[in-house]
């Protein structure tokens, strides 16, 4: 095993998070907007370029903080063998101090098999996000995921068989000509998985992509945002029945099984990403801004030169952090302390910002007290209108 638990006894805040994006897919899923290619004979070659990068920040800043999870996403990052992982696995390892209690790889239906899911345990991870979409062959079609319902069943049967008790399952659901029965029954196949923790997005329609294209062009009609909204009561409900509970507009978890990495992100913590397309963001020592960047999205260019990839590199004021904190942790359960907002970044609400969450409290929409502001459950359906409300009313 290269990675072992250990957990430290270190403030929340000095602890970071490792993204790295596999950048490959078999095939283009009609809503995806993402990086990716789908070829893959340079497969190898990305993971060398890959190696170098983690290498890149050895004795660095960034490598001065134990990192608390890493999550490899994409792409596809099921695409990679075993042997893949494990070169890629001890390159973090001898780079970066690790106090990892949570290592997560993203994985398509059709690529799992036992022995894989086993060999992937024994290198230590221990979390398997499983991008099922749908039990629905239709909709599955549509939406041209690579795998079908057989193989999107046998995944998760395999996840138990491997002994992955900490797994996650990407939902879809406001598909166009998805019926709230269709959904209804992709939920309680799931559920009968028995899973702790489910990540459900409502199908966006992205202008670049082969969905947007039709929707464009008049060929696909969006659903109407009244059946949205009943898809994503539907699942808020049913999960809670089962025991998991909604912490995050789309995360779903039982208690204690909340996303580490993602967790993260909402909270504003450290977090370097790797690879083509990866974002970035990092706190300077003193804590008074914050640098943001990502990598090209460009394979080629990637594997030539890993480490000078950086682009759209900004420094971030305390004032845009404050908003963005605000932004990301209104979308959870928990939402924001004043405190918190205060110490970490000097900001205070205005007298119109109360006077806003005032009303929306009497609304219903907002839950506030003299330490906190989070939304509630009817809140969180809009959040992101109320949130652009109070940044803006300040
Ligand atoms: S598998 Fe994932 S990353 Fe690849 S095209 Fe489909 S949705 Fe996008």
């Amino acid at each position: 095993m290269i990675f072992e638990y250990c957990v430290l006894n270190i403030e929340y805040f000095k602890m970071s998070g490792l993204y790295l994006h596999i950048p490959f897919c078999k095939q283009a899923c009609s809503y995806c907007d993402f990086y990716f290619v789908t070829r893959h004979h340079q497969k190898q070659d990305f993971v060398d370029a890959l190696i170098k990068e983690i290498e890149s920040y050895r004795n660095s800043r960034i490598t001065k903080e134990p990192i608390k999870s890493v999550y490899f996403g994409g792409g596809t990052p099921s695409l990679l063998n075993a042997n893949q992982f494990e070169q890629i696995l001890e390159a973090i390892a001898k780079t970066f101090k690790l106090a990892v209690e949570e290592l997560t790889v993203e994985m398509n239906p059709d690529d799992v098999k036992p022995g894989y899911l086993g060999d992937l345990k024994s290198l230590g991870i221990n979390r398997a996000s499983m991008g099922v979409q749908s039990f629905d062959e239709s909709l599955l079609a549509f939406m041209h995921r690579a795998h079908n319902r057989a193989e999107a069943l046998k995944s998760l049967e395999y996840l138990s068989t491997a002994g992955f008790d900490n797994f996650t399952v990407d939902l879809i659901y406001g598909n166009p000509g998805q019926s709230l029965e269709v959904l209804e029954s992709d939920i309680e196949t799931l559920l009968s998985f028995n899973p702790p923790h489910i990540s459900a997005y409502s199908l966006t329609v992205e202008p670049h992509t082969r969905l947007g294209k039709q929707v464009e062009l008049g060929r696909i009609i969006a659903p109407e945002d009244d059946q949205v909204a009943t898809h994503f009561d539907t699942i808020v409900s049913r999960l809670a029945d089962a025991g998991i509970h909604q912490y995050e507009v789309s995360n779903y978890a039982k208690p204690g099984h909340e996303a580490v990495h993602n967790s993260a992100y909402w909270s504003h913590q450290n977090y370097l990403g790797l690879g083509p397309a990866a974002h970035s963001l990092w706190w300077e020592a003193d804590r008074a801004q914050a640098q943001r960047w990502r990598n090209e999205s460009d394979l080629k260019s990637y594997i030539n030169d890993p480490i000078n990839q950086k682009v759209e590199i900004e420094t971030l004021n305390l004032t845009s952090l404050a908003e963005e904190r605000l932004m990301l942790g209104l979308r959870t359960k928990q939402g924001v302390s004043f405190s918190e907002l205060q110490s970490r970044y000097q900001y205070l609400l205005s007298e119109k910002q109360r006077d806003y969450l005032n009303k929306r409290q009497v609304d219903g929409f907002v839950m506030h007290n003299e330490d906190s502001i989070a939304l509630t459950p009817d809140g969180l359906k809009i959040a992101d209108s109320i949130i652009l409300d109070l940044i803006t009313s300040a």
